[in-house]
């Protein structure tokens, strides 16, 4: 590249920079990372990311705190040629995502070792149109560090933050006589990807498996509403929202996540507990929580969604149901053939299960990380069949619980 025409936005002690060079112009097709002449590195004592671009686009940067990490925001950028892990080689950049947040826009998160400050930031456009995005960050004190990021996620990139769920009044049962209204929430999408095996994302096996189960359920009769349609990011508490605002009577979060550890396959249902049924259980809920803190939506406040004493009896009496549920959907996979996990029904605090008043479960259907779940999870007579069991399960649950309802209200 020769002949740079820099159109810099130098950033001093600020941490948020807004640099709209190219704000004019709307490109056709989104612009695309070019991963051979882009680098995060470590350089000096800071860290330089250096972003090759198709074309500019308008971006802006700032860094957060807990853990510290910087954010890079951009009008949609297509990460496609890359994978985040091939282009770190900074000991100092712990962890490095990308993708889609929203419609339009991708973010870079950048998780630190430490505290640093953006010493400059800036997008360079060279002579055939093409564009280095250029972040330098310097060390500073933990103090200086506080400061900088003592205002959150700046005006103007708040887009993300999820809608506190309006409390009103507990859901009233279902009672069998109106459709069953079903909340799918396929997990992951956008900037998290979840699970990466290969060039498989677990994003995308949630999101075809919730839209093949969508339209089976649909053809059933229910009523059905899924939580993104799209390769989009949604924070866990937007989720939650999503449930509250369609009356939910059955949230389900579909999963297929990779574990590390140990051989896990087949399915799993998990229910929510603050203690988990066992350590993997416990690391699988904390990595759902830390893609949203990482994609700088903050979860810290949400236990106030649940704070009054209302809303306690209103999970006390929602938790045997999601059991129930729990139950039926474990007996039916096993009785359609599906393979569950040696240990069907487990525990562990994800946030994305803490409607007060929604029976609510999450299913793993599989693990990505197990060759037999991949190649099970790929097959359509598979799917197919896991998704006849989770109507089943559906029905059996409905009637039995609005048995229960009339028995209560006798
Ligand atoms: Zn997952």
């Amino acid at each position: 590249m020769v002949d740079h025409g820099v159109r810099a936005a130098l950033a001093g002690a600020l941490c948020a920079v807004a640099a709209f060079a190219a704000q004019a112009e709307e490109p056709a097709s989104p612009a695309k990372l070019d991963p051979a002449a882009s680098r995060v590195a470590d350089e000096g004592a800071g860290v330089a990311l250096d972003l090759a671009i198709s074309e500019p686009v308008p971006y802006r940067a700032f860094l957060l705190a807990e853990p510290p990490r910087l954010v890079l925001d951009f009008a949609e950028v297509d990460f496609a040629a890359a994978r985040p892990a091939e282009l770190d080689s900074a000991a100092r950049v712990t962890e490095l995502g990308w993708g889609p947040i929203r419609a339009g826009w991708s973010r870079l998160v950048a998780e630190l070792d430490g505290p640093y400050r953006i010493a400059s930031a800036e997008e360079r456009i060279a002579g055939d149109r093409s564009a280095a995005i250029r972040v330098r960050l310097e060390p500073v004190p933990a103090a200086d560090f506080a400061v900088l990021t003592a205002g959150g996620v700046p005006e103007g990139a708040r887009w993300a933050d999820p809608k506190p769920a309006p409390q009103g009044a507990p859901k009233r049962r279902q009672t069998g006589e109106a459709p069953l209204i079903v909340v799918l929430d396929p997990g992951h999408g956008g900037i998290d990807p979840g699970a990466e095996v290969g060039k498989i994302h677990e994003a995308d096996v949630t999101l075809s498996f919730a839209q093949e189960l969508a339209e089976r359920l649909r053809h059933e009769g229910m009523t059905v509403v899924l939580t993104r349609e799209a390769d989009d990011f949604v924070p866990l508490e937007a989720r939650i929202s999503a449930a509250r605002a369609a009356s939910a009577d059955v949230f389900l979060s579909l999963h297929a996540d990779a574990l590390a550890e140990g051989e896990a396959t087949g399915a799993t249902v998990y229910l929510l507990a603050e203690e988990a049924s066992d350590a993997a259980s416990a690391k699988l809920a904390e990595r759902h929580d830390r893609a949203d803190l990482l994609a700088g939506v903050d979860l810290s406040g949400q236990d106030d969604l649940v704070a009054s004493v209302m809303m306690d009896m209103a999970r006390a009496e929602t938790r045997p149901r999601a059991e129930r549920l729990a139950r039926e959907l474990a007996a039916s996979i096993s009785a359609t053939g599906g393979r569950m996990h040696r240990h069907p029904i487990q525990e562990a605090e994800f946030s994305v299960l803490k409607s007060a008043d929604i029976p609510s479960v999450l299913l793993e259907l599989g693990f990505l990380s197990s060759e037999g779940d991949r190649r099970r999870l790929a097959d359509p007579v598979w799917r197919a069949a896991m998704q006849e069991a989770i109507l089943a399960a559906l029905n059996d649950w409905a009637v039995a619980d609005a048995a229960e309802a009339r028995l209560i209200r006798r």
